[in-house]
């Protein structure tokens, strides 16, 4: 099968530091490895900003007509350092450890906080989560062959990797030996026994009091952090595969150890592609536990710190989307309440044109190349929006606005159709881009709402046809939730 046209996706690969063609092995089935959450707090938006490279691109990938095969790892194990759990240096942990939880409840709770994050983001799921924990023979075996080939040494307990064992060694984060001092944070040890500074830790001795180690061949303990990434991507997608992606602070000494270690332990390539997604500022600011910027879908749910209006998962991801993914992101209330307005506008504007009549079928066409052009350029979506916003204002109305709607949020994955999002507001009352709502209008939507929960079905009625008389009309939706809709407007002929 051939990608759907014959249209070629064309993506920066950190590697060969250009934009080249995408060649996957296999165009059904095109095998991706993305690095996924260290599971010991909750993922702050930037975290999911790089997340949202890995959606754009399967999502980008299925549109062209290519097949996919996504894993993504859940670190559940790497950076839990036993001394950092019992200083409490994060409030959740401290907190989760007075309780009496193990390591291994305070990694599920996360996992399943990361999930929904997810869910929210409207991320389409991996083919496979596999947990560090759940894979250490493997990571042992990888180690083994390391040996066999006379890449590693060690004391006191310690293994490590010997980098000059590997041919271009640096080309990825284009680093040259003996120039690197990485942050080996997987190394509490310090580096008493290291040769050179890029040389890391493949196994090391478990801390007193440590509840994830295991028996190897060198003593027992647990793995580096780097071999983890290796041993989980080579058993589920062998030791070549197509694509690699995550965040641009990975790409060393993480990728570049991942990768230098796979190749000498396989001989084989390991990823054919790496895609990295840039960083993202707060304020112009590092985002940091001690400085209090940390930003997470629930802070942004609440609105900004003074008061004011929050904002959906959706509401950032559309934010998200008027940047490409290179392009290093400043989050801003300010910046985020102009993406939620113009997602609230667009959305609006396609309910209204899908119940017009059917018009602008010849501009579709050109429409949709446009679009197809624009994501197939390095995944530019602040280009494909501007191709959505684009068919607004041509005309286009009644079938092909919605044909072009499900088709473009297909990839986009922002609503353009559906009728309402976000969790429930208020007093149960959901309000579908409650940004546009008039603040008296959600207003009497809750105290209808309230009327009906203490019975008094008359005031409630009443309430039902003064929000009418305002433009609106409340739905009693599902589990008790009532959803505010603006009224249809009488057909235009
Ligand atoms: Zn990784």
């Amino acid at each position: 099968m051939l990608p759907r046209d014959g249209m070629r996706l064309f993506l920066y690969d950190s590697a060969s530091r250009g934009i080249v063609p995408f060649e996957p092995a296999d165009p059904e089935r095109v095998s991706i490895y993305t690095c996924g959450p260290t599971v010991y707090r909750y993922a702050h938006i930037g975290n999911l900003r790089t997340f949202l490279l890995t959606d754009l691109l399967v999502r980008t990938l299925r549109f062209l007509g290519y097949g996919t095969f996504v894993v993504q790892n859940i670190t559940d194990m790497g950076h839990m350092h036993q001394e950092q759990l019992e200083e409490g240096e994060d409030k959740v942990i401290a907190a989760a450890r007075a309780a009496g939880k193990s390591a291994r409840e305070i990694a599920a709770f996360f996992t399943e906080a990361y999930f929904r994050d997810c869910r929210r983001m409207a991320f389409l799921p991996a083919d496979a989560y596999p947990r560090a924990s759940e894979h250490v023979p493997e990571m042992i075996s990888l180690v083994r062959a390391l040996e066999e080939r006379g890449a590693v040494y060690g004391g006191g307990g310690y293994l490590y990797f010997d980098v000059s064992k590997v041919p271009g060694y640096g080309a990825l984060s284009g680093i040259a030996l003996g120039e690197g001092t990485p942050a080996e944070r997987t190394d509490p040890g310090g580096h008493r026994h290291k040769r050179r500074p890029e040389d890391f830790v493949l196994w090391m001795p478990a801390e007193p009091g440590r509840e994830f180690q295991w028996d190897s061949p060198w003593g027992r303990g647990w793995p580096g952090w780097h071999s983890e990434c290796a041993a989980m991507a080579i058993r589920h997608l062998g030791p070549e595969f197509d694509l690699h992606v995550g965040g641009i602070d990975l790409r060393f000494p993480h990728h570049e150890n991942s990768r230098a270690l796979a190749t000498a332990a396989t001989g084989k390539r390991f990823a054919a592609h790496w895609l990295h997604a840039a960083h993202l500022l707060v304020n112009g600011k590092k985002m940091s536990k001690s400085a209090g910027n940390e930003y997470t879908l629930d802070v942004l749910e609440a609105g900004p710190p003074g008061g004011g209006k929050g904002f959906s998962a959706v509401d950032f991801r559309y934010y998200c989307l008027t940047l490409q993914y290179a392009t290093p992101m400043n989050f801003t209330w300010e910046g985020q309440e102009a993406a939620a307005r113009a997602r609230y506008r667009l959305r609006a504007a396609f309910r209204r044109a899908a119940l017009e009549a059917t018009s602008g079928e010849d501009a579709a066409a050109a429409l949709r190349a446009e679009f197809r052009g624009a994501i197939s350029d390095d995944l530019n979506m602040p280009r494909g929006l501007a191709v959505v916003h684009k068919a607004i204002r041509s005309g286009i109305g009644g079938d092909a606005a919605r044909a072009l709607a499900a088709e473009w949020d297909a990839v986009l994955g922002v609503g353009l159709l559906s009728e309402a999002d976000g969790d429930g507001g208020a007093n149960g009352v959901r309000e579908g881009g409650e940004a546009e709502i008039p603040v008296e209008v959600a207003s009497m939507a809750r105290e209808r709402e309230s009327r009906r929960r203490a019975g008094d079905y008359p005031a409630a009625d009443a309430l039902r046809e003064k929000i009418r008389a305002a433009g609106y009309d409340v739905v009693d939706a599902a589990e008790g939730k009532a959803v505010l809709r603006k009224r249809r407007e009488t057909r235009r002929r």
